[in-house]
């Protein structure tokens, strides 16, 4: 055997006990990565070509990821799964305000997908669209990802989901057998009890005792998903805040980016048609957000959101 050289032996023996370290769920497909934890990220909007998908992933340094679609393109979410087998996992949508939507959606489980989402339609957040939905999320064992919005981005845009704050708790409570994971602008802000829809990224300290915050508390059946420039936000914006509320809900708090640059370093356009996201304009929302997370919880509780509460919610190994 060939002697090693001080340097090599020194990795040699890092990796050892960085192995060591790691608990044996996911010892062997789940390295550690940059990021000090293996990364799932629940939140990527399937890209036209399929290795552009990979490109994302790799260049943030992400293990696995959800790709979210809409519309019947199971042999585009399969030529992505064939590039990196075991490391997408998959979420379809087709428009809730058709007749055809829980046949489509039960096809797509029938097929692999394993959630429903995202969903961004401009229903109310709770009438007849989601409150199907969400019947049929319980049926089949699905959890269902919703876009709030209450706040146009572009001129004319129109809200999504909307009435969060006066309405989504009813959903909660009709449907305590489906899981929901929240999303988006309304979700976020409504961290803070001041917030009355004035901006879409309220910035600031944030009034302790929120919607979101209170529901994620009381509501079983309530996820947060973290990802896009109104996650980053709301993790960001009170630096007092994020850690308490981490580990307040640290079983129910899940990663993810919705970031839209090209190599998971901020190349390509990022934040298009959403000017108020300017502050993360040529960043990547995937690297910005792990970020935030590792600075503002130990990491037993990065690992929880940034990969096995997922696993848990998906059921599949970690
Ligand atoms: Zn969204
Ligand atoms: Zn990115």
């Amino acid at each position: 055997m060939r002697r090693m050289t001080v340097m090599s032996r020194r990795r040699f023996l890092e990796t050892v006990t960085v192995a060591a370290a790691i608990p044996a769920i996911g010892r062997q497909n789940a390295p550690a990565s940059e990021w000090g934890s293996p990364v799932f990220d629940l939140h990527h909007h399937m890209r036209q070509q399929p290795a552009a998908n990979l490109a994302h992933v790799d260049g943030a340094g992400i293990t696995k990821a959800n790709l979210l679609t809409r519309g019947a393109v199971e042999e585009r979410v399969k030529e992505v799964g064939a590039l990196a087998p075991g490391r997408f996992t998959w979420f379809s949508t087709f428009d809730i305000t058709r007749p055809d939507a829980e046949a489509q959606l039960t096809q797509a489980v029938k097929d692999g997908a394993q959630g429903f989402g995202e969903l961004k339609f401009h229903v109310a957040a709770d009438g007849p669209e989601l409150r199907r939905m969400c019947a049929l999320a319980a049926e089949l064992h699905v959890p269902l990802l919703i876009h709030f919005q209450e706040v146009d981005h572009f001129e004319g845009e129109g809200t999504w989901s909307t009435g969060y704050a006066k309405a989504f708790e009813g959903l909660l409570k009709a449907f305590p057998k489906t899981t929901l994971i929240g999303h988006a602008d309304a979700f976020w802000a409504n961290v803070s009890a001041d917030y009355h829809n004035e901006v879409a990224y309220p910035s600031g300290p944030i009034a302790r005792g929120g919607i979101t915050d209170r529901l994620l508390s009381d509501y079983a059946n309530l996820y947060g998903d973290c990802s896009a420039n109104s996650g980053n936000n709301a993790l960001s914006r009170d630096p007092s805040f994020t850690p308490d509320f981490l580990k307040r809900h640290q079983d129910k708090l899940l990663f993810g980016s919705d970031c839209s640059c090209s190599d998971g370093r901020g190349g390509g356009v990022s934040q298009t048609g959403n000017p108020a996201a300017a502050r993360l304009a040529g960043k990547c929302v995937a690297r910005e957000t792990l970020t935030v997370l590792r600075k503002s919880a130990p990491p037993a509780i990065v690992r929880k959101i940034v990969w096995e509460n997922a696993h848990k919610l998906l059921r599949i190994p970690a």
